[in-house]
């Protein structure tokens, strides 16, 4: 097999994420290696994202720095997938001359034969093609192993929701569930190569399966968690309209679903929802979350907003904020409004100045902050099982097998809260840490984005822990 190299540039959601980890799957098979070299790169893929107009600038402008490289390097294959791609089709290649293939969000297993066609042909290709190809279609030669412990896995694509300002139902089509016994499968087979965390992706995981009678989402869950060495699970996302009791429960029934949803609000103004097409008011999604803190007092809650939606008022944004402070959520993604095409809100009166947008989402964010803060000052003290994932970015440019050097670790709590933690280099207490293990640790400091600790394992750390809260996994 020919040895070639893969640049790969993935823009926006865990969604994407996926998709790009695909591409790379099946062009492994092409004799693909990647490269986070652009200079040494045979082909240059952008998996790009058009939720929000910033993140397609920013794909765009990516593809304007292929030029000059296209041109030292005239064999380069250059590429364009994902939303954008769909969105556009055939109008990218009459601004950016230079690329060579335009794939939409469906046409990844196709992938290898269109590459392998421009590689020998050198012609031009746009291929957007929607649904007429198995959706969920497994590589010929099965999943690739890698030595991943935490990943995502999609279990939906699309969506039938049409929130007023959203481009998902257009670009990536309406709602289709994978069939459970793939999903299993695929994580199964990780699961075989070291995988101990998985987040299951949809844009609406509670309608998993039920347009094509499959299963419900917490049986899903269930199979999952019957996977031996998994140790976590978590899923996004999950619209508030369908949230239900079942799903509630699944928090407190099965042990490894993790104790953190993300569930996007996007306003606190009844009159804002309406006009974004949500289907829910404040009281009922306030209703949700109070039945998921009844059920599981110690979860965490995350959510999105949007600031600035055609025909917010300060009186909508005072809602929101309110709502904010009510709620106290554990972390918040706010975005500045943007139009969309297709998205019927781009139609709408009432548009925010963009000046309007960015003082609100300043003032919302410093809530958020102090909130946030809060939130992670009470957990100093405790003592949480933290699923290792590495060293940590201050750590990894050192020297890291010096076996008497305080070595600084990074993982996440069950609640999904960052963890930066070190340990002495003790071997009697934990310094055979590896990424994909729990490790308890002490937390010593809370920032805004993270928290700080200690990792204490064994008698020592069972001792020192004498009094102290201690949270299971
Ligand atoms: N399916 C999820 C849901 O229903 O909440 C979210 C999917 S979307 C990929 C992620 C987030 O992008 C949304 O929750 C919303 O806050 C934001 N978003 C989507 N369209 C937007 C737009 N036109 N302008 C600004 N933010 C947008
Ligand atoms: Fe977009 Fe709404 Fe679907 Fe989420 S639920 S993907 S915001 S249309």
């Amino acid at each position: 097999m020919v040895n070639k190299y893969l640049y790969l540039n993935t823009i926006g959601c865990q969604m994407n994420v996926y998709d790009s980890e695909q591409i790379a799957m099946r062009l492994a098979a092409l004799g693909y290696q990647q490269t986070s070299s652009l200079e040494n790169a045979d082909l240059v893929i952008v998996n790009t994202c058009t939720i929000r107009a910033k993140a397609e600038q920013k794909a765009f402008s990516f593809l304007g720095r292929l030029a000059r490289l296209k041109k030292k390097k005239p064999g380069l294959i250059t590429a364009i997938g994902g939303c954008v791609a769909q969105q556009e089709g055939e109008k990218i290649f009459k601004r950016i001359p230079y690329l060579d293939l335009v794939f939409g969000t469906q046409a990844i297993d196709r992938l290898p034969s269109l590459i392998q066609m421009i590689d020998q042909k050198r012609c031009r290709i746009v291929d957007i093609e929607q649904a007429d190809k198995p959706l969920f279609q497994e590589a010929d030669d099965g999943i690739a192993a890698t030595d991943q412990m935490s990943r995502f896995v999609t279990i939906m694509r699309g969506c039938d929701n049409f929130c007023s300002y959203c481009v998902v139902p257009y670009v990536r089509g309406r709602e289709t569930s994978r069939h459970p016994d793939d999903i299993i499968n695929e994580i199964q087979q990780y699961a075989q190569t070291g995988l101990k965390e998985v987040t299951l992706l949809g844009q609406n995981v509670n309608s998993y399966g039920k347009k094509e009678r499959l299963c419900a989402f917490t049986e899903l869950l269930s199979r999952v968690s019957q996977i031996e060495q998994l140790l976590r699970i978590r899923f996004t996302t999950s619209h508030p309209k369908d949230f239900d009791q079942d799903l509630i429960n699944a928090f407190r029934t099965n042990e490894k679903l993790c104790k953190h949803i993300h569930l996007p609000v996007q306003s606190g103004s009844n009159r804002v929802l309406k006009r974004m097409n949500r289907k829910y008011t404040k009281a009922l999604y306030l209703d949700k979350v109070a039945k998921l803190r009844d059920t599981c007092p110690d979860i965490a809650i995350t959510s999105d907003i949007i600031v600035g939606f055609p025909g917010e008022s300060t009186t909508d944004f005072d809602e929101t904020l309110e709502l904010i402070r009510t709620i106290e959520f554990d972390g918040l993604f706010a975005f500045k409004y943007s139009d969309r095409p297709n998205a019927p809100s781009a139609d709408y009166d009432g548009k925010v100045s963009d000046q309007q947008k960015k003082d609100r989402l300043q003032i919302l964010l410093d809530l958020q902050e102090t909130l946030t803060r809060r939130k992670n000052q009470a957990l100093v003290g405790t003592c949480l099982p933290i699923l290792a994932e590495g060293f940590s970015k201050r750590q990894s440019s050192g020297n890291l097998n010096q076996p008497d050097q305080a070595v600084q670790w990074t993982g996440r709590t069950s609640t999904n809260k960052i963890v930066n933690f070190y340990h002495d280099g003790n071997p009697a207490s934990c310094n055979d840490i590896c990424p994909g293990q729990l490790v308890n640790v002490k937390i010593e400091k809370a920032y805004s984005h993270s928290l700080w600790g200690k990792a204490v394992e064994g008698k020592a750390a069972a001792e020192e822990l004498k009094g102290e809260r201690s949270y299971a996994a």
